[in-house]
């Protein structure tokens, strides 16, 4: 799964904060949306309430006034007066369908002229009016009675009667009009209620529990009839008492008594949520109900939320820009910091990190057969001595160059460190490979200017080959340092690898986890090679270690002594080969009762250790050994490395009475200047020459001089690994002194050398 980066987690976090906060404030939004269209239903409910309660009061004194004009003047006696009286009244008064005067049993004393009221008719013989009327004659208010179809005009009306009675409280007769339904819309129009809204007036309870509508501002889908003589539906009531009681706490009888506005929620038996501001007025026993669909309020928030999204979507996709921005200069900067991380500064080519990073994808794009160069320049640490780092640097960034341009495309290449560089490069056939490695070889060792001296430096290349030699990236490397290892002991030039120098490098391994055991083991013995003087009488032996091991077998110490020195093994090993040879010779000399010289092979690594020579010391004391028989040998090559260091030693020894010899002499790069600064007393001429000796003569010309030169230098001379007669002839006519070989004898364990020494 691709990780998410720290920036885009605060985006998400933002965003999603965002949408919790704009959703507190849509939901915020909306319950004031709400709560303002309450207030707004609850007003209008009232101000319809008492704009009707007015104009009833108002008709209620009219009818009043009219009704004892006409009871107490004389002049309306008469029927057809009154009736006069009512046509021209209807005339002012527009609202007014008819008018009338009834008696007590709701037969017309006189009414308007337009009504055709047939013979014998009486309010209390119509159902629709029968009981309001009733209603009318026991109460002093006037009473509205239920709305309904009054066919001699053909329209809806709503009945207001009103009862009149003279100065000691006797009823008289009844006042009693025709209002227009539908003009009744006129007063309130002029309140200035929106048209979303619908205004219902609602007759309360009459003596059949049935509550009817009496006025409705506006349903066009519903027809009159329904809207009027069908009583108000059971369930609508029942959901308006449930809402009460839940949401105020009140019953209908307690609002009713309290006459307070409320604004109610509820569902209709359409189905169709609706609010509705609710007044109940008392003097003239109705519901005024001011209401509105859902919708309508939804439309309302929705327009607002219209705003809150489009702004939301704009903040965010500014947001989202910014945060683009950033990421990419993130990345920019990680980028930046993943090359610094891959790349080597003095040289700016790619590192070991970048190679690792980048090896398999090389592989995918270079058909999976590929060589791994391992390039080491020579001898470049003497530069860096000799001339400073600086130059060092220099030759570096110059070597770089030129290995840049050599190897152009296909090629990944890297420096691996100090003076190392590790190219990978596509198959070309192993011949074409070698001409181009000679080619690069010479044009790297071409000369270097650099402040204004001249520089030529070698390299040495290893080469391995996936997938012949190793499939895995790291052995890989391993095996061309291998190689490179190899090419580095003729310097210039380039290797292979190989399978002997696999088997080598498993033989060394396998010798390295051996070898730490080996003393404990009492895996390891001493032999000792007898040094024969010219008149052939002893002069002494040479101590030589030897190990068997029971997995690996007889292992020679040319094999094991360089994987001791390698790994520290040979403090411990140095230690052994000391006291043993001291013991081990203290003991034949004391039983034979004779003196001669025993010469210890002392490892450069074991010479450099600190406290080398007190711990040497204290051996020789140990075992009561004579330090003026005692000789040790170090070989030439390593006498020349750290000069100084050697130097000091070798004076303290020789301060001591301690003899050095200097082994495997003509093999290293000693020279005669060297030869004079060291404290030598023996050269032991290597068993190389000696070979040679007898049938190349400037091979022996080279011996005789090598013997010159101890003579002049006051040293004894020793051939070694002499192994005939003819060879010790040669020898002794050129004056060598003394002689070591399997001609007189294989080097002996301790008790082979007493039998030895015993026959001579
Ligand atoms: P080295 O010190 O030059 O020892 C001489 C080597 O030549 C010995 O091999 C010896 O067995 C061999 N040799 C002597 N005469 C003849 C001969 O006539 N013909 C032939 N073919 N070989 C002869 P070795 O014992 O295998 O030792 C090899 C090298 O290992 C030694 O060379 C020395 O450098 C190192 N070495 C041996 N023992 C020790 C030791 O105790 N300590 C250290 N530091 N190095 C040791
Ligand atoms: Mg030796
Ligand atoms: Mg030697």
């Amino acid at each position: 799964m691709k990780k998410i980066s720290s920036i885009w987690r605060i985006y998400y976090l933002i965003f999603f904060a965002s949408l919790i906060l704009v959703s507190i404030l849509v939901g915020l939004n909306y319950s004031n949306i709400k709560s303002r269209h309450h207030k707004e239903l609850k007003h209008y409910s009232r101000v319809v309430s008492r704009t009707i309660h007015n104009n009833l009061l108002q008709e209620d004194m009219l009818l009043t006034m009219i009704g004892k004009q006409l009871l107490t003047s004389d002049r309306y006696k008469n029927k057809q007066n009154i009736q006069d009286y009512f046509d021209k009244f209807l005339k002012q008064k527009t609202n007014y369908l008819a008018i009338g005067l009834v008696d007590i049993n709701g037969s017309f004393i006189s009414v308007s002229s337009n009504i055709n009221a047939p013979k014998g008719y009486s309010f209390l013989k119509n159902k629709k009016t029968e009981h309001s009327f009733r209603e009318t004659l026991k109460s002093h208010k006037m009473i509205a009675g239920r709305t309904y179809m009054f066919k001699n005009v053909d329209e809806w009306i709503i009945p207001l009667r009103k009862s009149i009675f003279d100065e000691d409280g006797n009823f008289i007769a009844v006042m009693a009009v025709a209002l227009n339904n539908s003009k009744s819309s006129e007063i309130i129009h002029d309140l200035g209620i929106s048209n979303d809204k619908v205004i219902l007036v609602v007759k309360d309870y009459d003596h059949e529990k049935k509550m009817y509508r009496q006025y409705v501002s506006k349903i066009k889908e519903i027809p009159m009839n329904k809207l009027y003589d069908i009583p108000m539906e059971e369930t609508t009531i029942k959901a308006l008492r449930k809402e009460l009681k839940i949401n105020h706490g009140l019953s209908l009888d307690e609002l009713r008594e309290s006459e307070e506005t409320l604004c109610v929620d509820m569902k209709t038996i359409l189905n169709i949520n609706l609010t509705a501001g609710l007044t109940y007025n008392k003097d003239y026993n109705m519901w005024i109900i001011v209401k509105e669909n859902h919708i309508d309020i939804m439309s309302d928030f929705f327009h607002n939320l219209y705003i809150y999204i489009a702004l939301f979507i704009v903040g965010f996709t500014i947001v989202y820009i910014l945060f683009r921005k950033l990421d990419m200069s993130d990345k920019q900067k990680q980028n930046e910091l993943i090359y610094q991380a891959q790349h080597d500064i003095l040289t700016k080519l790619p590192n070991r990190n970048y190679m690792y990073a980048n090896i398999e994808n090389w592989k995918k794009s270079h058909s999976n057969n590929y060589y791994v160069l391992y390039l080491d320049l020579d001898n470049f640490k003497n530069i860096n001595d000799k001339f400073g780092h600086s130059v060092g640097d220099k030759i570096l960034v110059k070597v770089a160059h030129r290995l840049s341009a050599y190897f152009k495309r296909n090629e990944m290449l890297i420096r691996q460190g100090g003076d190392e560089f590790i190219v990978l490069r596509e198959s070309v056939g192993d011949g074409k490979i070698e001409k181009s490695i000679q080619d690069l070889i010479s044009f790297i060792s071409k000369v270097y200017h650099i402040d204004a001296k001249e520089f030529r430096i070698g390299v040495s290349v290893g080469v391995a080959r996936y997938p012949i030699d190793a499939k895995e990236s790291e052995e890989l490397l391993s095996i061309a340092d291998t190689a490179m290892y190899e090419a580095k002991k003729r310097k210039n030039s380039y290797c292979f690898f190989s399978e002997t120098m696999r088997y080598e490098n498993i033989i060394k391994t396998d010798i390295e986890q051996e070898l730490r055991s080996a003393i404990e083991k009492d895996e390891l013995w001493m032999v000792y090679q007898p040094q024969i003087k010219e008149d052939g009488s002893l002069y002494g032996v040479e101590a030589l270690v030897r190990w068997e091991n029971k997995k690996l077998g007889f292992i020679g110490p040319d094999k094991f002594i360089s994987v001791a020195e390698e790994t520290g093994i040979i403090r411990e090993l140095g230690v052994f080969i000391i006291e043993t040879a001291l013991r081990e010779i203290t003991s034949v000399k004391e039983e034979l009762k004779i003196n001669f010289s025993l010469s210890i092979n002392i490892s450069a690594v074991q010479l450099m250790e600190a406290d080398f020579l007190t711990t040497f010391l204290a051996h020789i004391e140990k075992a009561n050994f004579d330090k003026e028989s005692l000789t040790l040998e170090i070989t030439e090559s390593v006498s020349i490395g750290k000069l100084d260091d050697i130097l000091k030693i070798l004076y303290a020894l020789q301060e001591h009475n301690i003899k050095i010899s200097l082994d495997d002499f003509g093999t290293g790069y000693s020279s005669l200047s060297i030869l004079r600064e060291l404290p030598v007393d023996e050269l032991k001429i290597d068993k190389s020459f000696i070979d040679k000796i007898l049938h190349d003569k400037s091979e022996k010309a080279l011996v005789q001089s090598i013997i010159n030169i101890g003579k002049n230098f006051n040293m004894t001379t020793l051939a070694e690994g002499v192994e005939s007669g003819r060879q010790v002839k040669e020898l002794r006519e050129l004056n060598c002194d003394i002689f070591q070989g399997y001609y007189y004898s294989k080097p002996l364990t301790k008790e082979h050398l007493l039998e030895y020494l015993k026959q001579q």
